[in-house]
């Protein structure tokens, strides 16, 4: 039995924002030991090149002595062979306050593995270790570590030493450390802990009992037992954030304090139900994506893009689930559930991205189009979450429809956990179509070039018609209108066809969007909107100024384009309808009605 590799990790500097990384080799390669830093984490699929953060690196024997290291390309060395063990010592900048990367201050300290730990491609696969050892000091008496890694031997502060079956779970499992509020649950038989760092106040109880319903939602959805024997939710609270990643047996969380339950709250406020779904979402790919996972990310090549055409499947799906799970739960009911399906169907009519670019490619490229958003992103690109939600609601009513019920997107997903997933088998390309139309008993293809190879409209208001849900589309109300509500206003709004984006009292134009007025005038992102028919146009007071502009009449914009003052007429176009409002239908036939109990209860 090799001896495991050891990873220690200092957070003793944190007003620096440095870690140091020892990694203790007992073992190293006689021909001169190499080792990398990941260019990318996954489930967040862009490349970052973490090693871009290394301010030193150094190498040495077992007798103290130096060694040379040699730097082949941006993250990968190969250090000097030496008699007995190598220890490679690291120092690494983090000051990333995302679930992404690594963060240390005087107040926290945070990682993932890949933004910290160099991989050694002779032994990814060996059992390692990881000792954690936490600052001295009045100041960090309070600090506690959490980490879904078990521990081998820590302190009453989680330092001490954790153990990893392999690279891959060292790295699939951040760690937290400060001073947290925490909270236990038991969800089937499996321990649940929340930590919750930052200021907050928040209502535990309510809290873990919520939690507690999702769980059990979706462990009892892919079927008993739980893959995991522990699993941690790593909530960061902050002023305004929002963001998730998630793991094999945890998630790491930012969310606005505000969204958090306060005592005595009873109801689901907007934000509670949004940082609810952000739970059930990442709870959901503790199957969808994390086991039941692309062939293409099996295993992970952590220095390059993994490509694959699937990620509509595990965003997408795990989108649809995310909130249908907490309608199941009983933490909202379907007039809230049909809301948010309305907002999301909102998200992509508004982006005429969806007529150019398909489902499939979108995924593809997810490494430097989705990831990497620029001005003409909603004309070029269509969200493999959003429209891969749509996708996941398609094909369930259309598996339903093809069944007389018998059958739904729900037993496709348990049969791609027990076919794939659960054995650590990647889904080749083709593995989710081929269920689902095992699980139909038809063909699927051409459901699947429609919604998957091409980028027809979906044919969302038959599918809901037949399980007595209306689909209306209305024209948008406003910039603050999200769609899933049914229209307020009863006269012609104006619409530009433009995005904007404020930076104090300045309104500047994010997007523009083909075939709008602000396109057709010769507006561009990046300009400064001063002046609408000669009256100032500010951040808050634009929307009234809209108001006043009835669609078809021209109008005088005034506006800075880098430093230099221009004006254009701009002629307002009747807002397109856009926005959707999904409803139960009023007076359904006793079989629709039937459908709609099946799939949605109530
Ligand atoms: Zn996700």
């Amino acid at each position: 039995m090799p001896q495991p590799l050891r990873y220690t990790l200092y957070a003793d500097a944190p007003h620096t924002h440095r870690f140091r990384v020892d990694v203790h080799v007992a073992a190293p390669d006689p021909a001169g030991q190499e080792l990398m830093l990941p260019a990318w984490i996954p489930g967040s699929y862009m490349i970052r090149d973490f090693a871009k953060n290394v301010v030193a690196l150094s190498a040495r024997a077992a007798d103290g002595q130096a060694l040379s290291v040699d730097k082949l390309d941006k993250d990968h060395w190969r250090c000097a062979p030496c008699v007995g063990a190598l220890t490679v010592s690291l120092e690494i900048h983090a000051l990333d306050l995302s679930v992404r990367t690594a963060y240390l201050d005087t107040r926290r300290a945070y990682f993932n593995g890949t933004a910290l730990f160099p991989r050694l491609p002779q032994q990814a696969d060996q059992p390692c270790e990881l000792e954690i050892r936490l600052p001295q000091g009045a100041e960090y008496a309070r600090w506690r570590v959490a980490t879904a890694l078990p521990a081998l031997d820590v302190d009453g502060a989680g330092a001490g030493l954790y153990r990893a079956a392999d690279y891959d779970e060292l790295v699939d499992s951040p760690v937290e450390i400060g001073e947290q509020l925490r909270a236990q649950f038991i969800a089937c038989d499996v321990p649940h802990e929340i930590v919750i760092t930052g200021q907050v106040r928040v209502d535990l109880d309510r809290l873990s009992r919520d939690l507690k319903a999702i769980c059990e939602q979706h462990i009892r959805f892919f079927g008993e037992p739980a893959p995991m024997s522990r699993y941690v939710f790593l909530v960061l609270a902050v002023g305004d954030g929002y963001g998730g990643l998630e793991h094999r047996a945890s998630t790491s969380l930012i969310c606005r304090r505000d969204d958090l339950p306060q005592p005595g709250d009873s109801g689901v406020s907007e934000g509670y139900r949004t940082f609810l779904g952000l739970c059930s979402h990442e709870y959901f790919h503790t199957w969808n994506v994390k086991r039941i996972r692309p062939a293409a990310f099996t295993p992970y090549d952590y220095s390059r893009e993994n490509y694959t055409r699937l990620l509509w499947a595990f965003e997408g799906i795990t989108s649809y689930y995310d909130d249908l799970g907490l309608l199941r739960a009983g933490l909202i009911d379907i007039p809230a559930w049909l809301q948010l399906l309305g907002e999301t169907a909102t998200r992509v009519c508004r982006g005429p991205g969806r007529l150019r670019q398909t489902l499939a490619d979108s995924s593809f490229d997810a490494w430097n189009k989705f990831y990497k958003p620029d001005a003409d992103t909603p004309n070029a690109v269509v969200s493999y979450y959003a429209k891969g939600a749509l996708v996941a609601l398609a094909l369930d009513l259309t598996i339903r429809r093809a069944t007389g019920g018998e059958r739904s997107l729900d037993d496709v997903m348990r049969a791609l956990w027990q076919r794939y997933g659960c054995h650590g088998i990647g889904v080749p390309e083709d593995g989710v179509e081929a269920i689902a139309s095992e699980i139909a008993g038809c063909d699927l293809q051409a459901f699947f070039d429609l919604t998957i190879r091409s980028t027809a409209e979906l044919p969302l208001a038959e599918l809901l018609a037949e399980f007595g849900i209306d689909f209306t589309l209305r024209p948008a109300e406003g910039a603050s209108d999200k769609g899933g509500t049914p229209a307020r206003r009863t006269t012609a709004r104006a619409d530009l066809g433009l995005r904007t984006g404020t930076s104090g009292e300045e309104l500047r134009v994010v997007h523009v969007i083909d075939g709008g007025a602000a396109q057709m005038a010769g507006l561009a992102a990046g300009d400064v909107l001063l002046a609408l028919d000669g009256l100032r146009i500010t951040p808050r007071g634009f929307e009234a100024l809209l108001d006043r502009c009835p669609p078809g009449e021209p109008r005088t914009l005034h506006f800075f384009r880098r430093d230099e003052l221009s004006s254009v007429t701009l002629l307002p176009l009747p807002a397109p309808a856009d926005s959707v409002y999904c409803s139960v239908s009023t007076q359904p036939s006793a079989p629709v009605l039937e459908r709609r109990r099946e799939w949605l209860g109530g």
